[in-house]
């Protein structure tokens, strides 16, 4: 049984504060919006972008009716939009932020703050004051507007670390509404979590809420302990629970999943077959190694180099025979850190094609860009090993994407053990990213690993994904938060889950 399943099946039995079938519309809080801005002339058009986690709240909007509440990225003049235009069923609502709202709260809190602190990574912590008020002002701006559109009887389900303080300030309005934070990052141990200047508020805020999910159990422990020995709260740990006197917060691991059938089409067509081979061909190496991330200091991107640098240095027989494709996609590159992090990339990358490269071969095929995902699935199709090191990583969806992509059962996943994935995933090869030596030996041994050994891998590793499908994910949370709110699943997906 997963861990998701087991805190699924609690809700309906709470200590305090039972949770009853509830009828009334979902409210989701994220802080993108699931639209774009296109720029046309002197006009901004608003176009929908919905993929990854979001087509799952789309669809529950879209089923249950109710509000979706975000930053939409830029300006749109505009407070609601009807979603899906032509056919309304839920309510887009934005809340408007001010350029010194963008750069403090997010640029700042978010992305120099609180994205390092809760990947461990300490010397990158920016902590500031101003910053941190901006924090708590764009998270009373979302509570009001949630408090604005929700009534009793709805279901709140806020989204990460964004929004810290939100179900401490909707509580205070709305005592009895259902609310459940999903946290999409990991959250450290207790130690360093305590170098947080405002970590009672911050945990306090997050305690507003019924339900409190993480990716992994690693994560739910290390929030419990931040609750039981930096606020003095009492919590059981095998029940999952933080108990504050009059209420308690449930607190469960649910790792996230993919749209699994979405991948296994894509892989399918005849498109992305044709294209993966044109891929292989173009390489001209009999094996092809992948990494796909954000280019962000969390991913492993220098490290994964230089352990491809070793396995290239220990194994001359390799040498013209293996070539790395790194996807490497743009991201927060107005942030000090990943401007230097993609100098240091270019610059690592060029050493070693200047090292290696022979006439007709070249170790590394470095493409920093972001691909849509029928190009995304052709590499993964193409790609006989996943490389995916994170130093350290909530869950990691393109290992599972890799996963879903592999249709026949083969390639081999090697997985960082710092990735959240890593506590499902299991029959991947493990790898400790900060080891060099052994992502060396690990792209050795995914290369020479048995065609029996890979498939059964590869096997069990489908069977998993599948069954942890981004579907399941949000019925085992919203299940758990308010039994009423999920729908029940599809019949193939209650199949696969008991199979
Ligand atoms: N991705 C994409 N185009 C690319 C590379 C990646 O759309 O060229 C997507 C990929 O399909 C995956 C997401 O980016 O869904 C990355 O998710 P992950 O959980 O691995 O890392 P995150 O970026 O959320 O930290």
């Amino acid at each position: 049984m997963t861990a998701s399943s087991t805190h699924g099946s609690k809700a309906d039995a709470g200590p305090t504060g039972e949770l009853s079938n509830h009828s009334g519309r979902l409210v989701v809080v994220s802080n993108r919006a699931p639209v774009r801005m296109v720029r046309e002339g002197a006009r901004e058009r608003i176009e929908p972008t919905v993929g990854g986690v979001g087509t799952t709240f789309f669809h529950l909007l879209e089923q249950r009716g109710g509000v979706w509440i975000a930053w939409p990225g830029g300006k749109t003049g505009r407070t609601r939009l009807p979603m899906p235009a032509d056919d309304p069923r839920f309510a887009l609502a934005f809340v408007d932020l001010s350029e010194r709202d963008i750069a403090n709260y997010y640029y700042g809190m978010c992305n120099r703050g609180l994205w390092p602190l809760m990947h461990y990574m300490v010397p990158n912590c920016h902590f500031d004051r101003v910053q941190w008020t901006y924090y708590e002002r764009v998270n009373r701006l979302f509570a009001e507007a949630a408090l604005a559109e929700t009534s009793a009887d709805d279901v709140l389900w806020v989204q990460d670390f964004h929004f810290g303080l939100v179900p401490g300030l909707v509580r205070e309005q709305q005592p009895g509404m259902p609310i459940g934070l999903f946290w999409h990052v990991p959250f450290p141990p207790e130690q360093l979590f305590r170098i947080f200047p405002w970590r009672s508020q911050f945990l306090s805020g997050m305690l507003g809420s019924d339900l409190i999910g993480f990716h992994t159990r690693a994560y739910v422990n290390h929030f419990l302990t931040c609750c039981e020995r930096i606020l003095g709260l009492p919590v059981n740990r095998t029940r999952g629970e933080v108990l504050l006197g009059s209420r308690t917060v449930r607190v469960g691991s649910f790792p996230l999943g993919i749209d699994v059938k979405h991948f296994a089409l894509v892989a399918s067509s005849l498109k992305a077959q044709v294209r993966a081979q044109r891929i292989r061909r173009g390489l001209g190496s009999p094996f092809i190694v992948l990494g796909v991330d954000r280019l962000d200091y969390t991913k492993g991107v220098l490290e994964r180099l230089l352990g491809f640098e070793r396995f290239l240095e220990a194994n001359p027989v390799y040498q013209k025979r293996v070539t790395l494709v790194l996807i490497a996609v743009p991201s927060r590159t107005k942030v000090a850190e990943y401007v230097a992090l993609k100098r240091q990339l270019d610059e690592l990358v060029g050493r070693i094609v200047g090292r290696f490269s022979t006439d007709g071969w070249v170790p590394i095929r470095y493409l920093h860009t972001q691909f849509g995902d029928s190009e995304l699935v052709a590499y993964y199709r193409a790609a006989d090993v996943a490389l995916i090191t994170p130093l350290r990583d909530g869950m990691n969806l393109v290992a599972k994407e890799y996963v879903a992509s592999r249709l026949n059962d083969d390639g081999v996943l090697v997985l960082s053990e710092f990735a959240g994935a890593a506590e499902e995933l299991t029959e991947a090869l493990s790898v400790n990213p900060y080891d060099l030596d052994e992502i060396a030996i690990r792209i050795k041994q995914a290369i020479e690993m048995p065609a029996a050994e890979r498939a059964e891998r590869m096997k069990a590793l489908r069977a998993k994904v599948s069954r942890n499908s981004l579907e399941h994910w949000s019925q085992s949370f919203l299940g758990a938060l308010a039994p009423g709110m999920a729908a029940a699943p599809p019949a193939e997906e209650t199949a696969a889950a008991s199979a």
